[in-house]
């Protein structure tokens, strides 16, 4: 090795140091993400620690080992928080607490007696715990981001392990009262290495987040911020990137709304908005992409669907929310929707088509009386199903004839 044990070490510290304040930034510039402050201390920590440690390794001060060893465990026990937090959002106070503390304990112990042979074995023994449980932690997590994580487990247990042949030297030798720190072939390696994995575990932990932040941005700019379902342009990509025909299509317009504004108050309004989202959500399950289209108006995509199951589902969707009860500014109210479904038979969407067809069914929903659904059909066979249909089984569903021929 072309570089002593102790320059090796003071290089982890200031590669440590220079990675916390990395975090540090990152920290500044997103708030939010909470974990970059537990990393910062984590191997803030870490680095401290490591200096102490060269100083004991020139004074054999038994404080000095204590201290430097309790410093490390401290960061390891953070960086397990640091993970922890990134994947529940919690930072695992007392599993930290217990981690630190149990570890400082068995090595301070032998350590302030004189055994700081034993004291260095424990170390190890604990370093390679906490990484590994680390590793574990990520790993339970890997759906988030298969490969970066995959990558940064691996640079966990290979940190880990690598602690296991300094121990495994010392108990060979069986020296328990050491004059001098030691210096072999397992310590080079394990430094070596933990210089290594330091700047790929901090520049993948950074990349993970960027991963997570860009998933967040994405999320925010499909989502309607009322009601939490996709926008228009999240249903139109959505159409456009992953989802073929044949499709039915529910478009929903509540009914009368700006009366409700004005009579109850905008807040009333945004009560029902968030309510029909909601039922919207509910009736639809896994069956469709509910999407606020704008305003008052909703559309609902059913991939694979008939215009039958459309229609009955929409007429659903209307029984349940006049079925609710609001209250705003006139006291209590309830709010009605229509709603209009058209459908698609080809094995590529048009969603122009497909909408124009729904809004002309809407409309004559809103035409003849509103709190109905409508469908543009030309089908006969549909047509008869549907007026088969006992009444307690469907609602108001007019159909509307919209294709010539
Ligand atoms: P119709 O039965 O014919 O659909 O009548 P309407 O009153 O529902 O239709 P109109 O298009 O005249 O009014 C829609 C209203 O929806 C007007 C607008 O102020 C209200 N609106 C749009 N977005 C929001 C919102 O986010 N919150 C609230 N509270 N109101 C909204
Ligand atoms: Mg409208
Ligand atoms: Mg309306």
């Amino acid at each position: 090795m072309p570089l002593d044990n102790h320059s090796l070490l003071t290089a982890f510290a200031l590669s440590g140091g220079g990675l916390a304040l990395t975090f540090f930034v990152s920290w500044l510039v997103s708030r939010t993400e909470r974990f970059l402050i537990a990393w910062t201390l984590g191997v803030s920590f870490m680095a401290l620690g490591v200096l102490i440690y060269v100083w004991y390794g020139q004074t054999m001060y038994p404080v000095l080992g204590a201290a430097g060893y309790t410093v490390l465990l401290t960061g390891l026990a953070f960086v397990y928080g640091a993970g922890r937090e990134f994947r529940t959002g919690i930072l695992p106070w007392r599993s930290m607490a217990i981690m630190a503390v149990t570890s400082s304990t068995v090595m301070a112990g032998p350590m302030l007696a004189g055994y700081n042979g034993v004291a260095i074995v424990m170390l190890n023994v604990a370093a390679t715990v906490i990484l590994l449980v680390t590793a574990w932690d990520y790993w339970i997590g890997r759906a988030e981001a298969r490969l970066t994580i995959t990558l940064l487990t691996g640079l966990y247990v290979v940190t880990g392990l690598s602690f296991v042949p300094c121990a495994v030297v010392l108990l060979q030798a069986g020296e328990w009262r050491l004059s001098q720190v030691p210096s072999n072939w397992a310590e080079d390696l394990n430094i070596g290495i933990c210089l290594t994995t330091l700047a790929g575990i901090g520049a993948l932990s950074l990349a993970l987040n960027q991963v997570r932040l860009a998933r967040g941005h994405k999320r925010d700019a499909e989502t309607d911020p009322l009601t939490g379902l996709l926008n228009r342009r999240a249903l139109l990509g959505r159409i456009a990137g992953e989802i073929e025909g044949p499709a039915a299509l529910v478009i929903f317009d509540l009914d009368h709304f700006k009366t409700i504004n004005d009579v109850h108050g905008h807040l009333a309004g945004d009560d029902v908005l968030r309510t029909f989202g909601e039922i919207l959500t509910l009736s639809c399950r896994s069956q469709g992409l509910a999407a606020r289209l704008g305003g008052e108006e909703f559309a609902l995509l059913m991939p694979g669907a008939s215009l039958v199951t459309a229609a009955i589902l929409a007429d659903g969707v209307r029984t349940r929310l006049a079925k609710r009860h609001f209250t705003g500014n006139g006291g209590s109210f309830s709010s009605t929707v229509s709603a209009g479904v058209s459908c698609s038979e080809d094995a590529v969407i048009d969603f122009d088509t497909l909408l124009h067809d729904a809004d002309k069914a809407l409309y004559a929903a809103k035409r003849n009386g509103r709190d109905r659904v409508a469908v543009s059909s030309d089908n006969m066979e549909f047509q008869t199903h549907i007026r088969s249909m006992p009444d307690g089984q469907r609602g108001p569903i007019d159909l509307v004839r919209l294709k010539t021929g």
